[in-house]
Formats: structure tokens, C-alpha cells, sequence
């Protein structure tokens, strides 16, 4: 029997060990992928520790051990079932990997992304079944995956740059349910951290004119307002505290300086965990009347809002995870024409030996530039 290299967590806490084990055959709607890259989100040092378990959370969310995680493969189809129509061996593709039921009434509706029991291939998720029958994530070698769930890649997108699609379509599913196109401004609360800065290439890429954004460290928000000096306009937060000014926030303030005193069609908040709810709640107040909010980042708190300000300025509030596959096919046609520019990424690429090194150094990085990729076909 082929056997493959897989990083393997044995018990949450330790560091992943290298096993061989079987490379798995596709069923008939599957296909298997050779993974060629596979990105690394800093929350999966949370994961792997067992943080969620510290805090309460609930067992069964996490895949039966030893778990092979990798939530973001890219690679090479080299097998496929025999029910499968319009991928072969040899397409490349990256393996969307939100599991569903696929028989609920949310994905026999068409929308996958509100099943009962969406998992994360390679991550966490609701069902142990699901986890169970697609336990690879692509911190190996061979993963199997739904033929429903590839996104086929163009020649000129690269699996590194694939390898973050998990980034780029959490922001543009988000930001597609706030209408952000031409003629419209938008604030991204977080810009330059590894959500907010892919927020700000689709931004940009979607033809928003006004492109807000806010963060901590002034040389990274130079960067971002960089990829497009015209559209993009970047607010320091630590410069001005909300609380301290008598006149009112001069992060809404400048946010409405910057839209003819209207303040911003939209604002997606992106910001990191541990990020208190004050400062989601501020960026909301630089939205104009009737504008949309949506919530793709970590804050935990809970939120103090005012239901009459909401009401009586017509501002909406929209909760969003991840992406669909169709969104991922937009992403990659995006890429390849060249109006999603991901140039500016800088990856930091791995071989599957050195995962836990790679775990290890994610805390110094250059905010959204940097990223981290493991690629399994190199095993030393
Ligand atoms: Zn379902």
C-alpha cells in the first residue's frame, strides 16, 4: 500500500510528529490532491494548544485525534472517482474546505454556508462525522475532497498565493453582502493585519473608490496605503484615543472628512483576537446613514450597542464566516486577470518538517504581508 507523510497532533499541547500512513483512494465523488501548499493561520497555534479547550469550548468541536490539520490547500489533482465530471488528473486546483451535510434544507437551498453542521476540513468544525470522513487536512502529502469543493486555478496563480484564499474570501464573501463596488467607500477596522490587508486588495480589486482603514503600527499602514496612494486612506488608532477627546472620536471624524460628512457606505472590522468591542463599536459609528456593517474578525466581548441609534440611523449589522466555492472562483478568475493584485505578499514557505518551527515563528511577522506556507511536497 502508498504510504504518505502526514503531520500528525497526537494530543493538543505537543507538537505535531511526522507519521507515514496510507495515502487514502478517492470515492466516487472525490478527487485526491497532491498538496503543493498549504497555508498556515496564526489561529491554529491557538487550536493545536488547546486554547478553546482551556476556555470552555466544547470537545466535539475538534477533530478526533491524532488530527492532521491544514485548513488552506492548494495542488494537483491526481486521482479522481469515478462520478466525477469536470476535474481530471493533472487540473490544479485549491480545496475549499467548508464541509457540509449537503442534504439539509440550507444545502439542498443552496446555501452551504448556513448548514447545521459546517466543519472545517483540516481545522474544527460541528459534525465528527464530517471531520471523520474528510480527516485530511493539508499538512500532508494526499488529501481526498469533495468535487464540489475545488476551485480551479489559472496557470499564472500560484499555489502559495492559493494558499491564502482562506483570508481573501472570508473578507469577500463579507464584503460582497455589503454591497462594496464602484462609486462606494468602505473602512477596514484592522487594514494591514492578515485579514484586513486582503480585505484592502479585493477592496481595491472590487472597484471601491474610498478605501479606509485603520491600525496600530504606522509603518505597516504606510505599506497598505501604498498598494494604491489614490484610494486607500489610513488612520493610526493609537494616535487618538475615542474616550479622551471631548469633541467627539476623531477616528469618525476624519472618517467623514475623508466622505463629504456623509461617513462610509460600509465597514468590514477585521481585527485580531483580544480586540475589545469598544473598538468595533467605533468604526460602526464612521458608517453614514443606512450604512452596513460586517464582522469577520476575533472580537469576543460582547457588544454595547444602542438599538435606538441603530434604528434611527438604518445601520445594519451582518455576522459572516468564510466563503462559498463559487466566491472562490471568482477570487481565482480575479487573480489571474490581474485586477486582484496579490503581489505584495511576501511568502514565507516551509517544508512539512519544520511545521512546528513554522507555528512557532508566526508571531514576528510584517502584519498581512507575510505568509506563512507549508509545503508538504518537500518533506525535509
Ligand atoms: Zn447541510
Amino acid at each position: 500500500m502508498p504510504t504518505m507523510t502526514a503531520a500528525r497532533l497526537h494530543a493538543f499541547g505537543e507538537p505535531m510528529r511526522l507519521d507515514e500512513i496510507p495515502i487514502p483512494e478517492p470515492r466516487p465523488t472525490d478527487v485526491l490532491v497532491e498538496v503543493k501548499a498549504c497555508g498556515v493561520v496564526p489561529n491554529l497555534v491557538r487550536v493545536v494548544t488547546n486554547f478553546f479547550g482551556t476556555m470552555g469550548t466544547d470537545p466535539k468541536l475538534m477533530p478526533p485525534l491524532p488530527a492532521i490539520f491544514g485548513l488552506d490547500p492548494a495542488g494537483v489533482i491526481t486521482k479522481v472517482g469515478e462520478q466525477v465530471r469536470s476535474v481530471q488528473p493533472g487540473d490544479r486546483v485549491y480545496v475549499n474546505p467548508a464541509r457540509t451535510c449537503g442534504s439539509c434544507k440550507m444545502c439542498r437551498s443552496g446555501q452551504p454556508l448556513d448548514c447545521a453542521v459546517f466543519s472545517f476540513q483540516g481545522y474544527f468544525g460541528r459534525s465528527q462525522a464530517i471531520m471523520k470522513a474528510y480527516p485530511y487536512g493539508g499538512l500532508c502529502q494526499y488529501i481526498t475532497a469533495p468535487q464540489e469543493a475545488l476551485v480551479k486555478l489559472p496557470a499564472n496563480v500560484s499555489f502559495e498565493a492559493a494558499a491564502r484564499f482562506g483570508y481573501f474570501g472570508t473578507a469577500y464573501s463579507a464584503m460582497k453582502k455589503l454591497g462594496v463596488g464602484p462609486g462606494r467607500s468602505i473602512l477596514i477596522n484592522g487594514i494591514s493585519g492578515t485579514l484586513g490587508l486582503n480585505a484592502a486588495m479585493l477592496a481595491l480589486a472590487m472597484g471601491a473608490t474610498t478605501i479606509l482603514g485603520t491600525g496600530r503600527n504606522r509603518s505597516l499602514l504606510d505599506r497598505v496605503k501604498a498598494l494604491s496612494p489614490g484610494r486607500i486612506e489610513v488612520f493610526a488608532s493609537s494616535d487618538a484615543d475615542a474616550s479622551s477627546v471631548p469633541g467627539g472620536d476623531p477616528l469618525v471624524a476624519w472618517a467623514k472628512s475623508m466622505t463629504d460628512g456623509y461617513g462610509v457606505d460600509s465597514m468590514l472590522d477585521c481585527l485580531p483576537p483580544g480586540a475589545p468591542a469598544s473598538a468595533m463599536i467605533r468604526a460602526m459609528h464612521a458608517l453614514r446613514r443606512g450604512g452596513l456593517a460586517s464582522n469577520v474578525g476575533a472580537v469576543m466581548e460582547n457588544l454595547t450597542l444602542n438599538a435606538f441609534w441603530l434604528m434611527t440611523n438604518r445601520v445594519g449589522l451582518q455576522g459572516s464566516v468564510w466563503f462559498t466555492t463559487g466566491e472562490g472562483e471568482e477570487m481565482a478568475a480575479m487573480a489571474a486577470a490581474g485586477t486582484l493584485d496579490v503581489s505584495a505578499l511576501q511568502h514565507r514557505i516551509y517544508p512539512l518538517s519544520q511545521v512546528n518551527e513554522a507555528l512557532a515563528s508566526m508571531e514576528s511577522r510584517d502584519g498581512g504581508f507575510t505568509n506563512f506556507v507549508i509545503d508538504p511536497s518537500r518533506v525535509a
